[in-house]
């Protein structure tokens, strides 16, 4: 790949109500797709696909703008946004979704602008695996598609899911997804299963531990994170991680494992800034500065003291 490319990200966008031990949220702008686009937005321009219904505020729209984020492809049709509750455990590595109302998005069949189509990164962020096939379907000639899923379509679209991991080159999912879809226990084992069903680099989320690249060399590279002393809502932390990493691959041009390497501390970056405030307030606010200052310090965390 050459440099400078560009970004399709399809998703969900959602009007989130979050209840945390740090306090609640309500109607905030969320959804896979605002995550991922705002969090790759700084590294390359992003292409946004999605539906929302007509209550969407103007502003999220001109925050995307503001980001250089298209949105062309954000159809908006009459009725009611997505809409989603979850409420964070003591322990926020867990959580119970309290209502899912998919409104407009359940009948939303992904339509991209003809400007969207050369793209030459696509990311498939979380949504039935169908839709996401759609996408696919729409684009000519990606050099790189990443996919994003979750324990819900594992259990009831396993097909869906498997015909179009055939097509992409990096799945992201946590350690619990990867032994739901794999069948395996041990991660080496579950991560040889998923690239037999098509994927050639995995990426393995472990939450606030870090995540774990799977990529072309044959060691794989293990992330931290960068240990917050308060993480006030982890919603769209995967997501961000996901747009940071992709983000930087599309600036960098090519997909060489030096490359995903550097890439796995974007996306940590833009995940931990997700997890400050509530929804996507502090990952819109943020400068390259604040970027550049926490990629300083992974890369201390992470810096072997030679002996
Ligand atoms: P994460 O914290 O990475 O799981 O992502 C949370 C985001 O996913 C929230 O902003 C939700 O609005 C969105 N979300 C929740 N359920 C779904 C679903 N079934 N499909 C797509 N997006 C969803």
């Amino acid at each position: 790949m050459s440099a400078a490319h560009r970004i399709v990200v399809v998703g969900s966008v959602v009007l989130d109500t979050i209840h945390t031990p740090h306090g609640s949220a309500e109607e905030c702008v969320g959804g896979s797709a605002s995550y991922a686009a705002l969090a790759a937005s700084y590294h390359a321009p992003v292409h946004l696909v999605g539906i929302v219904g007509s209550d969407f505020p103007t502003e999220a729209r001109e925050l995307y703008a503001a980001h250089g984020i298209d949105v062309e492809g954000l159809e908006v049709v009459e009725g009611e946004t997505f809409r989603w509750g979850g409420r964070y455990h003591a322990d926020m590595n867990r959580r119970d979704t309290l209502f899912t109302h998919l409104n407009v998005f359940e009948h939303f069949h992904p339509k991209l602008p003809e400007s969207y189509r050369d793209a030459e990164v696509v990311f498939l962020a979380n949504i039935h695996p169908s839709l996401q096939m759609e996408v696919l379907d729409q684009v000519r000639n990606p050099r790189f598609v990443a996919l994003d899923t979750m324990n819900l379509w594992i259990d009831i679209a396993r097909d869906d899911l498997a015909a179009v991991l055939q097509k992409v080159d990096l799945l992201f999912l946590n350690d619990e997804e990867a032994r739901q879809l794999s069948g395996e226990t041990n991660l080496v084992a579950a991560v040889r299963a998923l690239r037999a069903m098509g994927p050639k680099a995995v990426v393995v989320k472990k939450g606030e531990h870090g995540a774990v690249l799977f990529g072309h060399a044959s060691t794989p590279y293990v992330q931290s994170t960068v240990l917050l002393d308060q993480v006030v809502d982890p919603t769209g932390a995967g997501d961000a991680f996901a747009g940071g990493f992709l983000g930087h691959v599309a600036r960098v041009g090519n997909t060489e494992d030096v490359t995903l390497r550097a890439a796995m501390v974007h996306g940590t970056v833009l995940a931990s800034y997700t997890t400050e405030r509530f929804g996507i307030d502090r990952l819109a606010e943020i400068r390259e500065s604040d970027i550049s200052e926490r990629s300083d310090v992974l890369r201390m965390l992470t810096a072997w003291p030679g002996h």
